[in-house]
């Protein structure tokens, strides 16, 4: 791929921030649960000529002409979804997760119904009926929680289903370590005759590769995107379940009449042929060796952080993320430092709220750390110790600096913070181990800059 030299003739700006953003994915150990790396076959597919199409409609019902094509390629998405999630309907149209949820609820409610998610703060994701997404001003939003220990409290999902009614339950999350109760959420939601969907956005390349139980058989509805563990393209799929079906015959239907032309217009059929490339990656016996590489490596992280003294939220984790409580040992808010003091050092995570979060949303005492990008590069338990320590070495810098309580000093003690971490020397020793760990783990040899 020689493209960059000439993108530099022509846009030379333009090539030097794509050029610069290479290196920093080279470059960096990316522990972002929610990021991974989609294999170059994917990008190539994403950077095709499918993108000049239009095709409003579904394979065999278009708008418009000259979809013949487009057609066998959305196709090899839906039939490959298909197969992998073993489920009878499958929507790969959804421009990406958000809107995909968005397009459920425009299914299934009406405004002002009662839903219920997990709470943001608790590893809900905004679509979960957030106050500040539409999904939490459209609806009358419910949001249970976990408990202090971090698992998520079902008495209460009991409790304020039987109570509330609800229309539509969420389970799904953006920062939950633990194995979702698929089970005890379906009994709820029958119970009281509310549709279950499942999000699976971020462990639907764990579902796929046998790495989580799937959701199929208990909910009615899966909605994913396609670009975090499943290594696919940015995009989304609702999946139609055969308990769906058995609830609402038309299910089906009534979701790809909301996917359009209730919610979108053309498909991106360029992302769709990069889907349809994921899915047959994802099918293959290695991908399941992938997901299964992601827990151990996430285990194994945890396991070694918590050897050191870092307490992570429920004790250790069944998937592919880690949430570190730090306030326990550097005091509320820090994690706002650590996210900063670890991005110098060249490993990228986010600072999170934690079970009771003692500071606030926007300086949090935890943080939130995945493997599914660095087990993409091949790195295994061997590296999971190095990483530990790196990261281990970069967060006991935080000792010492305390977050204001006043709300108006927080921002210029981070400032203050970041001066002093850019200046210190143990910053660019772990820095330097971060490089060379990087360099033994080529990432897109095959894009020259
Ligand atoms: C990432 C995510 C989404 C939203 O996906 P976007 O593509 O960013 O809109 C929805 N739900 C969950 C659980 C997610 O993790």
């Amino acid at each position: 791929m020689g493209e960059f030299k000439v993108l530099e003739g022509i846009d030379p700006k333009l090539a030097e921030a794509m050029k610069s953003e290479v290196r920093r994915q080279r470059n960096t150990l990316e522990l972002i649960p929610s990021e991974n790396f989609a294999s170059i076959n994917v990008i190539r597919a994403l950077g095709s000529v499918l993108t000049n199409k239009y095709s409003e409609g579904y394979p065999g019902k278009r708008y418009y002409g000259g979809n013949e094509f487009v057609d066998v390629v959305e196709n090899l998405a839906i039939d490959r979804a298909k197969a992998l999630f073993k489920v009878p309907h499958v929507n790969v149209q959804p421009y990406s997760g958000s809107p995909a949820n968005f397009a459920v609820y425009a299914a299934l409610c009406k405004p002002g119904d009662t839903i219920m998610g997990l709470n943001l703060q608790d590893g809900g994701h905004l679509t979960h009926g957030f106050s500040a997404s539409v999904t939490g001003k459209f609806f009358n939003s419910v949001a249970y929680h976990v408990k202090p220990d971090g698992y998520i409290d079902i008495d209460e999902v009991r409790r304020l289903a039987v109570e509330n009614k609800p229309k539509l339950i969420w389970i799904g999350a953006t920062a939950y370590a633990r194995a979702l109760p698929f089970a005890e959420f379906a009994k709820i939601a029958d119970e009281v005759g509310a549709y279950l969907v499942s999000d699976i956005a971020h462990i639907a390349g764990l579902v796929a590769g046998g790495a989580h139980e799937s959701p199929v058989d208990y909910v009615h509805i899966v909605t994913t995107t396609t670009h975090k563990t499943l290594r696919g393209p940015r995009g989304a799929m609702i999946m139609v379940t055969e308990k769906g079906l058995k609830k609402n015959p038309d299910l089906g239907n009534l979701i790809d009449k909301t996917v359009f032309p209730g919610l979108q217009g053309g498909p991106h059929d360029n992302t769709t042929a990069a889907l349809a490339l994921a899915l047959l990656e994802a099918s293959q016996p290695q991908f399941k060796e992938y997901a299964k590489q992601i827990v151990k490596n996430a285990k194994a992280l945890g396991e070694e952080l918590s050897k050191r003294g870092l307490t992570l939220v429920t004790g250790g984790t069944d998937n592919h993320l880690i949430l570190i409580d730090l306030s326990k040992r550097y005091g509320p808010g820090t994690g706002a430092f650590a996210q900063d003091a670890l991005d110098l050092a060249g490993i990228v995570c986010n600072k999170n709220t934690v079970p009771a979060e003692p500071a606030s949303p926007f300086y949090p005492s935890g943080i939130r750390i995945g493997t599914p990008a660095i087990t993409s590069r091949g790195m295994k338990e061997e590296e999971m110790g190095l990483i530990a320590e790196y990261i281990f070495e970069a967060v006991e810098l935080i000792e010492g600096h305390e977050m204001p309580t006043d709300k108006e000093k927080r921002a210029q003690a981070i400032q203050t913070f970041k001066e002093e971490m850019k200046n210190s020397p143990k910053i660019k020793e772990i820095a330097a181990k971060v490089l060379e760990l990087c360099g033994r783990f080529p990432l897109y040899p095959e894009i020259e800059l």
